[in-house]
C-alpha cells in the first residue's frame, strides 16, 4: 500500500470508528501545544556549548568496550571488532539518507523528515519490514564525521528534523557525528526513532540531546516478544520503563506555528493480527503511566514480511475489524491524541 492509499484507508477507518463510538466526540486528535519556531533551540546546542556533548560522546564510546548499549548486554568489545546480537562493530553503517514524506504528519512538514537509516538492529523481529537493512545489514560503512555531513545535507535541502532510524546499537557514533554537524551549523530537532528496547542508563545519556523521541511499543506480553523478536522476553517491561523515561525528558508533543514537531514524544504501536501486540494493554499503559493526551500512532499497515510466513498467525494482513477494535480500546482508555499516520 503506498502512503496515499494507506492514509485514505486509515482516514476512512478512523472516521467510521469515531462514528460508531457513541461515547466519543468526532475528534480523535486533540491539538498539541505550540511554540514559535523562532523561539526554539534544539537541546543539543546548549550541551555542545558547555562541553557536555563531548563528554557524553566519550562516555557512550567507552560502553563499546563491553557493550550494554541495549538490554541484551552482550558484553562484547566492539572497539576490537567483536559483534553481539546486532552484528555491529564500533563502525556505523548507513543504508540511506533522504527526506521522508511518509512519517507522522508533525514530522514531515513541507520539507520532509530527514531520515538516516542505520543498518542492523538490536531487536530482529521475524516480521521486519526492512529486513534487508536490519537483518542482512545492507548499507555502507561511514565515519562519524560523515554522519554529521549527512545531517547537514538533510538540513540544507529543507528537512524539518534529523530522523535517526534504528539508532540504539550505534548511538556513540551518532552523538559524535552530531558534534561535527553542530560545528557546521545544524539546528533542527533530533528524532530518536527506535524500537523501544532501550536501557534507561543509556537514555539518561541522551537527556538534552534528543528533542523528539519516536519509540515503538511492540508487545505487552513477554511470550510474544520472546517468540517474534529474537528472545527479547523482557521487552514489555523494558520498553515501558524506557518510554516513561523518554516522557520525563521531553514530555508531550510541541509543534511550531505550522504544526511541525519541535519537541516531545510520539509512540508508535503496530497492531498485529489476533492482538499479538496486546493493544488493549498498551493503550491502558499510555493512559495510566503517561498522559491520555500523549501522541500515539496506532498503525494498521502490518503485512507479512521476512520470516512471518513461518508463523500462521502472522501470515496475513490486519482486518478492518481488528483495527477498529484497536481504536475502540484506545478511546475507551481515554486517549485523545490518536493518529493512524
Ligand atoms: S547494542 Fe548490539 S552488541 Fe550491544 S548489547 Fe545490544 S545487541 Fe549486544
Amino acid at each position: 500500500m503506498d502512503d496515499a492509499t494507506r492514509r485514505q484507508f486509515l482516514e476512512a477507518t478512523l472516521l467510521s470508528a469515531a462514528a460508531l463510538d457513541s461515547c466519543s466526540s468526532s475528534a480523535s486528535v486533540s491539538a498539541p501545544r505550540t511554540m514559535q519556531r523562532k523561539d526554539f533551540e534544539p537541546a543539543y546546542l546548549r550541551l555542545e556549548r558547555t562541553g557536555e556533548l563531548a563528554k557524553r560522546a566519550q562516555e557512550l564510546y567507552s560502553i563499546y568496550r563491553a557493550c550494554r548499549l541495549c538490554p541484551r548486554a552482550c558484553g562484547v568489545n566492539r572497539l576490537k571488532g567483536e559483534k553481539g546480537v546486532c552484528s555491529s562493530t564500533s563502525r556505523a553503517k548507513v543504508y540511506s539518507s533522504h527526506p521522508h514524506f511518509g512519517e507522522e504528519r508533525p514530522l514531515v512538514g513541507r520539507g520532509g523528515s530527514g531520515t538516516i537509516f542505520f543498518s542492523n538492529c538490536n531487536l530482529l523481529c521475524v516480521f521486519c519490514q526492512n529486513w534487508e537493512i536490519n537483518h542482512r545489514g545492507d548499507g555502507s560503512y561511514v565515519s562519524d564525521d560523515q554522519i554529521g555531513r549527512l545531517m547537514i545535507d538533510l538540513q540544507g535541502i529543507g528537512c524539518r528534523n534529523i530522523n535517526l532510524v534504528t539508532p540504539t546499537h550505534i548511538v556513540p557514533n551518532i552523538v559524535q557525528g552530531l558534534r561535527s554537524a553542530v560545528a557546521r551549523g545544524l539546528r533542527i530537532p533530533i528524532v530518536y526513532n527506535c524500537g523501544g528496547y532501550e536501557p534507561v542508563e543509556i537514555l539518561k545519556l541522551l537527556d538534552g540531546i534528543v528533542d523528539i523521541y519516536l519509540p515503538d511499543y511492540k508487545y505487552t506480553d513477554g511470550r510474544m516478544s520472546e517468540k517474534y523478536s529474537s528472545g527479547a522476553r523482557d521487552y514489555p517491561e523494558v520498553a515501558a520503563v524506557a518510554i516513561e523515561e523518554m516522557h520525563r525528558q521531553v514530555e508531550e508533543l510541541v509543534v511550531d506555528e505550522n504544526g511541525v514537531a519541535l519537541r516531545g514524544l510520539i509512540i508508535r504501536h503496530l497492531v498485529l493480527p489476533q492482538n499479538i501486540a496486546g493493544t488493549d494493554k498498551f493503550v491502558r499503559f499510555v493512559a495510566n503511566k503517561l498522559t491520555p493526551s500523549t501522541y500515539v500512532n496506532i498503525m494498521a499497515q502490518y503485512r507479512p514480511e521476512h520470516l512471518a510466513h513461518k508463523y500462521p498467525e502472522l501470515s496475513r494482513r490486519l482486518t478492518r475489524t481488528e483495527y477498529q477494535q484497536a481504536l475502540g480500546w484506545a478511546r475507551a482508555a481515554g486517549l485523545t491524541r490518536i493518529t493512524g499516520d
